[in-house]
């Protein structure tokens, strides 16, 4: 295929600050061409995760490497074969895998770690594409692993979650429910308090922002929470921490309001974990990559029963990418966000 190609990039380096549109660019390129082994493919849905912040603050000290600047932004998504040079793929197959945030992208082969990682085939019986991206893949999959596998709360439990209107968030806080915990939300503004209780089933959600959110927090749970699933980290996790009861546990997901700390975040001050005896325990998705088809045909099973509702913020248009990373570090989104590319993502 011959053409011209459009895609995004970074432009520079923030440590310490907010990302904001001027950081990204659109640049043009021809469509790459696929080498023996190569297959060329055209993005129909992009992911915006917190975790590419952490690749965009130009030090090293993160777990994945940094973008590089002027080259192409890459994330996780899903994309149609257009030319295969690998006997493995046929033009038109649906796959998902890490694409560039392009129109078309050279995925680089099996196996190939410095390229392409792993390309697999969309699980079967999906009704939206992007539902690849959230509750079937990285967000839906931390949420059940995070639950299931790591906080295992028992019936009756008092589960309190940050981060709770976000894509893993409100997965996780339905989880948790259905396991019989009584999930209390924390969330950055009333509307996202609302939908929590009133569609997602939360028993409470509180306002982290409002200046009662101490008060209220204690009044929520004057025992103290048995557990808290941490998405956030920073200041409102150290305020929940002097809320739990002894022996309590935290489950530390994510510490995303810290990705824009001048520090380069990831700082956690462990008097309360100290004075209350309570157990923190760290986990990744990667970590339970043998699990993944029978979690994904679990959240299938809740979906299709109507227990697990799914949330988006979809953006449209690949010029868009920029702003749903930016809405993501400032609390605009509900759910999983995601881009969608063309009309075939709807
Ligand atoms: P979200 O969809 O939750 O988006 C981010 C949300 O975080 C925002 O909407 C905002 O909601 C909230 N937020 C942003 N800044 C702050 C702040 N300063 N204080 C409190 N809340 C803030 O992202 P994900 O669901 O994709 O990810 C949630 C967390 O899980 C992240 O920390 C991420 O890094 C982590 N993660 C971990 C994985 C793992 O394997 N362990 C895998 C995937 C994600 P609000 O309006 O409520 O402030």
């Amino acid at each position: 295929m011959i053409g011209t190609d459009r895609y995004i990039t970074l432009k520079r380096y923030v440590l310490g600050g907010c990302l904001d549109s001027g950081c990204f660019d659109v640049r043009e390129r021809q469509i790459p061409r696929p080498k023996d082994g190569q297959v060329l493919l055209k993005a129909l849905a992009l992911s915006a995760d917190p975790y590419m912040r952490s690749r965009m603050t130009g030090q090293d000290n993160f777990f994945l490497p940094q973008y590089q600047l002027g080259a192409p932004i890459e994330s996780l998504g899903v994309a149609r074969v257009v030319e295969s040079r690998d006997p493995n793929y046929k033009e038109g197959d649906l796959v998902q895998g890490l694409v560039e945030w392009a129109d078309y992208s050279v995925w680089n082969g099996r196996g190939k770690l410095d390229g392409g990682g792993v390309l697999l085939p969309l699980p079967s019986g999906i009704t939206k594409i992007s539902h690849a991206l959230g509750v079937y893949g990285l967000n839906g999959l931390t949420a059940l692993f995070g639950i299931l596998h790591v906080a295992r709360p028992k019936p009756g439990e008092t589960l309190v979650l940050s981060g709770a209107a976000g894509g893993v968030g409100t997965i996780a806080g339905q989880i948790a429910r259905i396991m019989g915990a009584r999930v209390v939300g924390l969330a950055g503004s009333a509307t996202k308090c609302a939908l929590l209780v009133n569609q997602l089933g939360f028993a409470q959600a509180l306002d982290y922002r409002s200046p009662t959110f101490q008060n209220d927090l204690e009044t929520s749970v004057p025992n103290g929470a048995d557990i808290y699933f941490d998405n956030v980290g920073g200041q409102l996790s150290q305020i929940v921490m002097w809320q739990m009861r002894r022996q309590a546990r935290i489950i530390e997901c994510g510490q995303i309001s810290t990705y824009e700390d001048p520090s380069g975040g990831w700082q956690v001050d462990i008097r309360p974990i100290h004075a209350k005896g309570l157990r923190w325990e760290s986990f990744t998705t990667a970590h339970f990559q043998e699990l993944i088809p029978g979690a994904i045909a679990q959240l299938k099973v809740w979906v299709a029963a109507g227990k697990l509702s799914v949330l988006e913020t979809e953006y449209h248009g690949l010029e868009s990418a920029p702003r749903a990373i930016i809405g993501i570090m400032s609390g605009g989104n509900i759910g999983k966000t995601v881009v969608n590319l063309t009309a075939d993502a709807a």
